[in-house]
């Protein structure tokens, strides 16, 4: 039955249509992979919709799993080399019922008809159904000319699509943004009509689609699209406010160009998600901090690091990010200033900010300043003050910068000193570190547990005053400088 068509259609996926046919069924590839198809892209997955249920499916192929509530079955192709076609999906015909809640239709229901099922789909370019074996395109809904004319574009009256299922306001600017196309017209005003929507829908499922947007090769475009069609205000109403925000002398542009402009340059650099997210909202601290300075007749941002870093938490918290990259994300976030000025940087600072954003994060932190700089308009740095940064923390990553790298560690106290387990042996431990922060040379057995000794003789009192200032004491000097511009601003 194989008949060759235009596409590059792998066997394995072939092979699944036509088993199906053979059979006696219809089956044809659907959604984002015959979009891919179309405009010469390899589909990241193979999706395949069929008339046969899923029990029926089941017995045709000698691998399966059957999955979810939707009847999907996902072919196993053990042995392809191509991670992408070892489960091809095969979905049968659905039609969607009430969206009473605006996000989960009331019910899923098959149907024996394929136009009911590309009816339920997003957008016209997603809705589009392909013949593996004559190469025929059912096209119901002109997604091909919006191809052509690079459209995203609401299947049905685009109001009434949105309000059943508000997310897919999400995935136009989603699409849009990925493949580079415009929002059709009358789609785009929808949206704007009713971003507000988006305020029902899972921040999960906002999540995947923002990541993707990020992902993309112009998140810049998409998150001023975002913001041009309100839906940004649902998504990370924070970012939105650096809006129109003019900075100082030294920036060209408003702090929601500057960061977006950032976050450009993250994605030119093809750097992952978090350093991506680092430089967005690196500085979304800035409206919340900014000050006129009359004596410099100019605008001063003081902490906007650490209003910055708290921000980022609670954004990335909202929308549900793992706890180890709103960790990281964060930290990027607070210690962005720390590369601006070279010259003036000690091997011993640079340990310290190697122990506050972490070994693992350091060399991620040069990034996010990249793309700070570039999104300031400067030129690129000089090539030797480039190796001149990465000698630094090079070096500095040679000297302990962890208590874990110390020359003696918790059980070894408590042997020589006979301190219990509690928090003193922390405090300890920190003590020491910011003594070999300031001369790593001390980090020996010797010189450590003669410390020991020492410090082992105060009180829990002036112990904690010693170890907690070893852990940050220009962070809670900050803290408190920042206390006082918000009550000065009103601002929580
Ligand atoms: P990608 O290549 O990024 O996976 P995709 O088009 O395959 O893009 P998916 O999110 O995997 O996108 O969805 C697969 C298909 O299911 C879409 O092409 C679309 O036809 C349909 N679809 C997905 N989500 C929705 C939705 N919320 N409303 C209507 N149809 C949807
Ligand atoms: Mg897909």
């Amino acid at each position: 039955m194989t008949k060759k068509t235009n596409f590059n259609i792998p066997k394995e996926v072939s092979r699944v249509t036509e088993t199906l046919q053979k059979a006696g069924f219809e089956a044809f590839l659907v959604g984002g992979c015959v979009r891919d198809l179309l405009r010469g892209k390899k589909p990241k997955d193979w999706d395949v919709t069929t008339n046969a249920t899923p029990d029926q499916i089941v017995n045709l192929f000698p691998k399966t799993f059957y999955e979810n509530k939707f009847g999907t079955v996902s072919v196993v192709n053990e042995d392809a080399e191509d991670e992408t076609l070892r489960n091809v999906e095969i979905t049968p015909y659905r039609m969607e019922a009430k969206y009473s809640d605006k996000r989960h239709p009331d019910s899923v229901s098959f149907t024996n008809n394929i136009e009911d099922d590309l009816k339920r789909r997003d957008f016209t370019v997603n809705a589009m159904a392909l013949d593996t074996v004559s190469g025929k395109i059912i096209d119901l809904f002109d997604g091909q000319k919006d191809m052509k004319s690079k459209l995203i574009k609401a299947v049905g009256n685009p109001v009434d699509r949105f309000s059943e299922d508000a997310l897919r306001m999400m995935r136009a600017v989603r699409f849009a943004t990925e493949l580079d196309f415009d929002i059709e017209k009358e789609t785009l005003k929808a949206i704007k009509g009713r971003a507000i929507l988006l305020d029902k829908i899972a921040k999960e499922r906002i999540r995947d689609e923002f990541i993707k947007i990020i992902m993309s090769n112009r998140p810049d475009r998409g998150m001023e699209v975002l913001r041009e069609t309100g839906l940004l205000k649902f998504v990370m109403p924070e970012i939105e406010e650096g809006f129109n925000i003019e900075q100082n002398k030294d920036h060209i542009y408003d702090v929601w160009t500057h960061s977006i402009k950032a976050l450009k340059h993250s994605a030119d650099k093809d750097f992952p998600l978090n350093i991506r997210i680092a430089a967005l909202l690196h500085d979304v601290g800035k409206p919340k901090s900014r000050r006129r300075d009359e004596k410099k007749n100019d605008y001063t941002f003081y902490g906007h690091d650490v209003i910055g870093e708290k921000m980022s938490v609670k954004m990335l918290a909202r929308l549900k990010f793992p706890k180890k990259d709103i960790d990281t994300i964060s930290k990027l976030v607070r210690y962005h200033l720390f590369f601006s000025d070279v010259e003036q940087i000690t091997l011993s600072a640079v340990r310290r900010i190697v122990r506050n954003v972490g070994p693992e994060n350091v060399w991620d932190l040069m990034k996010v300043r990249f793309c700070d700089r570039i999104g300031m308009g400067r030129p690129k740095e000089t090539p030797y003050r480039l190796r001149k940064y990465e000698s630094m923390i090079d070096e500095a990553m040679r000297a302990p910068v962890t208590v874990g790298m110390l020359k003696v560690n918790g059980a070894r106290i408590m042997e020589i000193a006979g301190e219990k387990p509690g928090p003193r042996i922390g405090f300890i431990l920190h003590a020491l570190l910011e003594e070999v922060l300031d001369n790593p040379e001390l980090n020996t057995k010797e010189y450590l547990e003669e410390k020991v000794m020492k410090l082992s003789k105060l009180t829990d009192e002036k112990l904690k005053k010693i170890g907690e200032k070893g852990k940050d004491t220009k962070e809670s000097k900050e803290r408190k400088e920042i206390e006082e511009i918000r009550k000065k601003w009103w601002v929580k």
